[in-house]
């Protein structure tokens, strides 16, 4: 039984039944009165028309113009507290929405004199107590007053000492919700205006014997209001952010903080171990939830409190057995770990006396918001003192069943996400959602086009949302990305439904892998994963059993990370964005222990699919053409995705990061092979660069027209725009191999065993681009092409980010492609003026 939702009264009590609320507080004062007389009568005085909302602190909101006072007990002072903010509703351009998790941090309530001071303490350090050392450990650390405030009443004779909670709870101090100017912020876009002291309010008051809860509406007011504007904004001088404030009794257990490992992937709360002597003195407390064996004794047993989670009441019903039996195909994982019925999932009644933004239930929330910042979030808030999870919900969007697209974001990587929503949202955010709705629309145009029965799509609908449930879940379990899972079968085994079912599609519901259309209908297996994968069952043990404890049997544990099925790699290993991160094997949108031949599949499949567009889409009587157009860019999309997949290959290079001795670890740092980097370039040449890369099915263009709506055309004209689609997927790909991240890391690796050099990437770069046509008239694409990587080459000559090596080798191809253009003689017009552009363009470069 969780013992969390036990305490259910406080806001039922006080708000509902008012008088009721008021004559306890009455019957209180007058209690007090007995036992001291001038102290209590200052103290009832300062309370005498309020509600009191009784709990961890006590809050009371006057009846007559709602400010509020709190009270803090003696007992109180000097001791740590937990906060946390959460955004109950907000816009998306503000940065805030609802269920968005802020601030989680530790604070002390402290007395100077006549006041209340609120001071965030930093964690970010440990010392020994044992070690002299810690008699400094305030040294050079600066702790945050965030409020102090008068103590307007006092009753000494119960330690009680009121004040005013308008400075802590209509503020800013605990909770910064007005994001700062950011530098990179474009003139013109959203900005809030300034807070406005009358306008904002509270929204509702909760306390109870282990929280207080304060929900303030937040009024920003900006009169000449210039930024941009949003739909989900009625009137864009008047914005109302909705923001929890959560006070939080420090939990008093037998917990043991357990300490992370760079082999397995858990959220974590960093921690410097400053009287350690040690190269790498961490003490980082991985994010997990506080399980304990009913019987320790036994192999396997119950938690004394599972983990449990409620199904929000605005789930749509056809949905709801499946994100249940989603949620808890997590126990198999747990009974790895030792633990039995580790998750519970309830439904949330329609009467329920209690919200779903409430902390102390975790929930399966449901929505329908104006701009989706994901399709799915899976957030948690800890005790930053030992990494406890101490709550959790899941955020579901129904944008990820929707045919909704954004074209904008068919290249975006959730980078851009991450900058449309500035800091709000920390380490935990999480674009799986977003990611799997770009999936979902191609494995349903795909469906669609190879003429799948009706009951598939259910089927295929079922298993997108077991995986993101299993996604979303597993991040609250404590559990970060795992990009390299999906290197998990061979491309042979890839469609095996059964290797699926029993070990897994892919090493983990962690990883960002791609829909597994089969190409063939006869062979489909599994889209999605449908359960925790091995290496998730492992990474729970690793966090959950309680033998982990023990310093031998965690290295045990730990020491099978060289098992293939168990390979790992987060978000800062993942290669999803040009230049960054350098193993091809943690990618996001890829499939198999060989990413390339997949890639070249789906690339195959997207071009017949897209020769089928226009029977299948544009026969649909009575419709207009919006659905063929989407599914048009959803297969351009995904085809880009997949260059991409098999550029990273080129400069590549293997990382391992087994433990000096540990089996199956090999060195750190392997380039790959040069036959595979130069694989991956052929068919990067034939897919993406080739003169009839893009040439052929033509007749599908005139068929992509918006559905009209209003005045949209407005701010661009509504003819398909080919040219920038094609050219921005091919320089999706320039923009990773000429980065000069990969060009140094090319000749950086050559030290150690790469032999695929800068001048041979290059020149076959070159070639790829120039060669097939050199002689011959140019298409309008690999103009396109053509100019655009000059521009680039000459941008390396005048760069300071590329080292000599890169200069060198631009310099030298500008002028083989000189050479190699010079003699078009029989060239059509377009390709005489495009020579000479190119020509003009190396001219200028060699000149400066
Ligand atoms: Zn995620």
């Amino acid at each position: 039984m969780n013992t969390r939702i036990l305490f259910r009264y406080g806001l039922i009590a006080c708000g509902l039944l008012f008088t009721v609320a008021c004559s306890t507080t009455q019957n209180a004062a007058s209690a007090q009165q007995e036992t001291s007389e001038k102290g209590t009568s200052e103290f009832e005085k300062a309370i005498e028309k309020s509600i009191a909302y009784e709990g961890l602190f006590t809050v009371y909101q006057d009846t007559t113009n709602g400010s509020t006072k709190l009270a803090i007990k003696e007992d109180q002072l000097d001791k740590e507290y937990i906060y946390f903010g959460l955004s109950q509703d907000g816009v998306l351009e503000a940065g805030h929405f609802r269920g968005a998790y802020r601030d989680n941090k530790v604070f002390k309530v402290r007395k100077y004199y006549d006041r209340i001071e609120f001071v965030a303490q930093n964690t970010n350090y440990y010392f020994d107590e044992d070690s002299p050392l810690s008699r400094a450990a305030e040294a050079n650390i600066s702790e945050a007053t965030l409020v102090s405030a008068k103590i307007e009443a006092e009753d000494k004779e119960n330690g009680i000492m009121l004040i005013d909670g308008n400075a802590i709870f209509l503020s800013e101090n605990f909770n910064q919700i007005k994001p700062s100017p950011s530098p990179a912020q474009r003139p013109g876009s959203f900005s809030l205006g300034s807070l406005s002291r009358e306008k904002t309010k509270y929204s509702e008051i909760r306390s109870y014997p282990e929280n207080t809860d304060v929900v303030v509406e937040y009024v920003y007011d900006s009169p000449f209001s210039m930024g941009a504007t949003s739909d989900a904004v009625t009137d864009n001088r008047f914005v109302t952010i909705r923001f929890q404030h959560s006070f939080i009794e420090m939990p008093e257990n037998d917990y043991r903080s357990r300490y992370d490992d760079p082999r397995v992937g858990y959220f974590m709360t960093e921690t410097d171990d400053q009287v350690s002597t040690d190269a790498t003195p961490y003490r980082d407390l991985i994010h997990r939830w506080h399980l304990v064996k009913q019987n320790p004794e036994a192999e396997l047993s119950d938690p004394v409190e599972p983990i449990v989670w409620w199904i929000e009441n605005t789930t749509p019903l056809e949905f709801r057995e499946t994100i249940k039996e989603a949620t808890l195909a997590w126990n198999e994982a747990f009974e790895a770990a030792g633990f039995t019925n580790a998750i519970e999932v309830k439904v949330q009644p329609d009467d329920a006396e209690w919200e779903a933004g409430d902390i102390r239930y975790n929930v399966l929330r449901w929505t329908s918001s104006p701009i989706p910042p994901f399709g799915g979030y899976g957030p948690s808030f800890v005790n930053p003192r030992t990494g406890q999870i101490l709550g959790a919900d899941v955020m579901l969007e129904w944008v990820f069943f929707s045919n909704r697209m954004r074209e904008q974001d068919i290249f975006a990587d959730d980078i851009a996400m991450r900058e449309r929503l500035g800091e709000a949202m920390n380490g935990s955010y999480c674009t799986f959602g977003h990611h799997m709705q770009q999936n979902n629309q191609f494995g349903m145009s795909a469906l669609h086009v190879m003429g799948a029965p009706e009951e598939e799509f259910s089927e295929f609908q079922k298993e997108a949302l077991t995986m993101l449930i299993l996604h979303e879940v597993g991040h609250t379990l404590g559990l970060s990305h795992n990009m390299q899972a999906s290197t998990l079968h061979s491309p042979a085994d890839i469609h095996s439904e059964e290797l699926a079912n029993t070990i897994g599609l892919t090493g983990s519901v962690m990883d960002y892998s791609t829909v597994n259309v089969s190409s063939d209908r006869s062979n489909q297996g599994r889209y999605y994963d449908i359960k925790p994968g091995p290496y998730d069952i492992w990474a729970i043990e690793f966090g959950y059993n309680p033998e982990l404890d023990d310093e031998d049997y965690r290295e045990d544990v730990l020491s099978r990370s060289t098992e293939p099925e168990l390979a790992f790699g987060n978000d800062a290993d993942d290669m999803r964005s040009p230049g960054k991160a350098i193993d091809p094997r943690v990618m996001i949108d890829d499939m198999s222990s060989d990413p390339v031949a997949y890639a070249v599949d789906r690339i195959e499949l997207t071009g017949e699919l897209k020769n089928g567009l226009v029977e299948k889409y544009g026969t649909r009587e009575g419709q207009s053409y919006q659905e063929l157009r989407n599914a048009f860019f959803t297969l351009m999309g995904r085809r880009a995705t997949q260059a991409g997949v098999i550029s990273r290959q080129i400069g590549g290079v293997y990382r391992d990061r087994a433990f000096i001795g540990q089996d199956g670890g090999s060195r750190p740092f392997t380039p790959v092979p040069a036959e595979k980097q130069k694989e991956a370039m052929s068919y990067l040449a034939e897919y993406l660069f080739a003169p009839e890369a893009y040439s052929s099915s033509h007749d599908v263009y005139s068929y992509l027209q918006i559905q009209r709506r209003g005045f949209n055309f407005f701010s661009s004209t509504e003819d398909p725009k080919i040219h920038d689609l094609v050219l921005g997927a091919q320089t999706n790909v320039l923009n990773h191999l000429m980065h000069p991240a990969t060009m140094k890391r090319i000749t950086d690796s050559r030290t150690y065993g790469n032999e695929y050099s800068v001048a041979d990437v290059t020149a076959d770069l070159t070639a790829a681009i120039f060669e097939e046509d050199a002689d011959s008239n140019v298409n309008t694409f690999r103009q396109n092409l053509q100019i655009a990587y000059t521009e680039r080459l000459i941008g390396i000559l005048g760069s300071d980010a590329h080292d000599r090596i890169a200069k060198s080798a631009a310099l030298y191809n500008l002028q083989q492609i000189k050479e190699m253009t010079g003699a078009r003689g029989a060239a059509n017009n377009e390709t005489r003026a495009h020579t000479a552009h190119i020509h003009l363009l190396i001219d200028k470069a060699m000149e400066s």
